[in-house]
Formats: C-alpha cells, structure tokens, sequence
C-alpha cells in the first residue's frame, strides 16, 4: 500500500482496518495512526476487547443472533413472548427493532438475504431454521422484516410461500421502509411507525 512507510505490522494493521465498513484506505491509515499514538490507553485496551470477543463469540443456536452463550439473550428472556417472531436478514437489523423498543417477541436472523447472482441458496441462510421452528409449533406469527432490496423481497416472498402450508399468520413491514432501505438506516419513529402498521403478506 502506498503512502504509508511503516513497517510489515503497521501495513497490516492498516489492511485490515481498511476492510471495515465505512473505511477506505485513507481513513484506514489514520485510524491505524491514532491507534499507534494512544498504545496505552486505545491500542492495547481495544486488541484485548477484541480478541475477548473473537474468543467468546457463539452464534444462537435457536435464533442466529450473535451473542456469547450457545442460546442467546434473547432467546433466553422468559418476558419475551415466544409466539411472535421477526425474521431480519442480519444482526444489524435485530439491533436497529432492539434499539427501537418496539418488539417484544423473539427472532430469527437470515444471515443475508436470497441471490440467484451471488450464488446465495435458501440452504446458504440460516432458512431451514426457521421452517423448522414454525413447524416445532407455538409460533403465531412471523413477522417479515427483510429489507427494501430486490434480494430482500425475493427472500420475503420465498419465505411467505414456503410458510403458507403451516397455518401461521405471516405479516410484513408498512410503508416508510424505503425502496434499497435498510432497517438499519432508518430513524427509531419511522421503523416503529413501519413496525405498527404491519400487514398481511
Ligand atoms: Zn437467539
């Protein structure tokens, strides 16, 4: 990489950070900077808080959630109702309803959404899972979050015909997701409003 005269770690260390979402290389090579300059009180304490959670991390086994025991927080909360769950394509969209405050049942993370162009089969994503819990029982309605995209769409409608067989009563997201929107994009009153204001698929 250019521009930069470190040495092999700090070439690295800007690699890596330039792979982040939001971090072109430019960016990179300053936060590596910063980093390098505050060793005692970022550098050090950050490469521990990671290294605590790359060793820690588990993926739920009910919900695809990422968190640090076999079943989730979630999953594992007994005021949550268990009868209502939301289906997001990613971890990040979980956070955004989390951080909303607007759903109180469980959910199921995807893991990505369906793409005939990028290769992603319906047994890429954490899909199967899902089915099977309907099929378990105890579920009442499957909400679908997935996101405004082409790719989002084609996963709700796969999803919506393979749950028709299972009496459940599946609902999506009103209006005020944008078209390419991301529920992670959106602002807490708009998501909630779009959450309210769900509807039969
Ligand atoms: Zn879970």
């Amino acid at each position: 990489m250019a521009g930069s005269q470190g040495s092999a770690e700090i070439e690295r260390l800007i690699q890596l950070l330039a792979k982040l979402p939001g971090l072109g290389p430019r960016s990179a090579r300053r936060a590596a900077l910063a980093l390098l300059k505050k060793r005692e009180s970022l550098l050090e304490p950050l490469a521990d808080a990671m290294s605590k959670a790359a060793a820690a991390l588990k993926t739920c086994s009910v919900c695809g959630n990422l968190d640090t025991s076999e079943m989730c927080a979630i999953c594992r909360d007994p005021s949550r109702e268990t009868s209502t769950v939301c289906v997001v394509e990613d971890v990040a969209d979980l956070w955004a309803l989390e951080r909303a405050g607007i759903f109180r049942g469980r959910y199921h993370v995807l893991g990505g959404a369906l793409s005939a162009l990028d290769g992603v089969t319906p047994e890429r994503l954490n899909l199967p899972k899902l089915l099977s819990r309907v099929r378990e029982g105890g579920i009442s309605e499957v909400i679908l979050a997935m996101n405004a995209t082409v790719e989002g769409q084609t996963t709700a409608h796969y999803l919506m015909d393979a749950l028709e067989p299972m009496h459940v009563k599946v609902t999506r997201l009103a209006h005020g997701v944008p078209v390419g929107g991301e529920l992670d994009y959106l602002d807490e009153g708009t998501l909630s409003a779009a959450f309210k204001a769900r509807r039969p698929f």
